[in-house]
């Protein structure tokens, strides 16, 4: 049976990478959890919503339209129908997202929207909160990690490849302030769930960790 995998980890594990293998691998749907509080963080700031005001975030989600797509070339993030892949990428939205994400109001209305996504079953939901809060009874758990240099150093290679300057002391001072936020809120902060599988990918290929995971969920799917 198709099974809802959840993939858990702090900025910069490799979480995306691994979540668009696996969906292609597995015929899966990749639900990018982040993507979808990175899209409220552009919709507020572009409404000028401040990033702490419950009501006004609130208020906001109840009326934004966010989408996922599964294309060929990746995950296509759409905001009031209008392509917003690129934009929700840079380090202002990724601070701004971390910002919004504390906010229970659009917690609670992000989690409603991918509970509903993920009801038919076959999605990789990527998150913070996944299997602890999301989805959590669900079998395939997965707590991804790596150590703080390993992950700066590899979103550092991928702002690079974009274009970006950001030197990697700021990529990793980015990803700490992101890591603290994530972890201190009180409502859904980033842990493991206890029956999580942890997979410390600092020594690992992208390849080794897709062929780990992808193994243990065709194990799954046989039960
Ligand atoms: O995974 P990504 O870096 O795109 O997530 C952006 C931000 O969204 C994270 O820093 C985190 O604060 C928030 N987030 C969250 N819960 C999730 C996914 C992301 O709080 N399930």
């Amino acid at each position: 049976m198709k099974q809802i995998l959840a993939i858990d980890g702090p900025s910069g594990a490799g979480k995306s990478t691994l979540s668009r293998a696996l969906a292609r691998s597995l015929n899966y749907l990749h639900l990018d959890t982040g993507a979808m509080y990175r899209a409220v963080a552009l919709a507020a700031i572009e409404a000028g919503v401040p990033l702490n005001d419950p009501e006004g975030l609130d208020k906001l989600c109840s009326v934004i339209d966010i989408k996922l797509k599964d294309e060929p070339d990746g995950l296509v993030v759409l905001l009031d129908g209008e392509d917003v892949t690129e934009q929700i990428r840079t380090p202002e939205i990724s601070i701004a997202s971390s910002n919004v994400s504390a906010v229970s109001e659009v917690r609670r209305q992000l989690v409603r929207l991918q509970r509903e996504m993920g009801a038919q079953g076959g999605v990789i939901a990527e998150g913070r909160d996944v299997g602890t809060v999301v989805f959590p009874g669900t079998r395939a758990k997965f707590y991804i990690d790596a150590s703080l240099w390993e992950r700066a150093r590899r979103r550092h290679e991928e702002l690079k490849e974009k274009g970006a300057d950001d030197t990697l002391e700021q990529v990793m001072a980015e990803i700490e302030q992101r890591d603290k936020n994530d972890s201190a809120r009180s409502d859904s902060p980033l842990r493991i769930a206890d029956d999580a599988i942890i997979v410390d990918t600092t020594y690992m290929t992208p390849e080794e960790v897709v062929k780990y995971i992808a193994e243990k969920v065709r194990e799954l799917e046989k039960d």
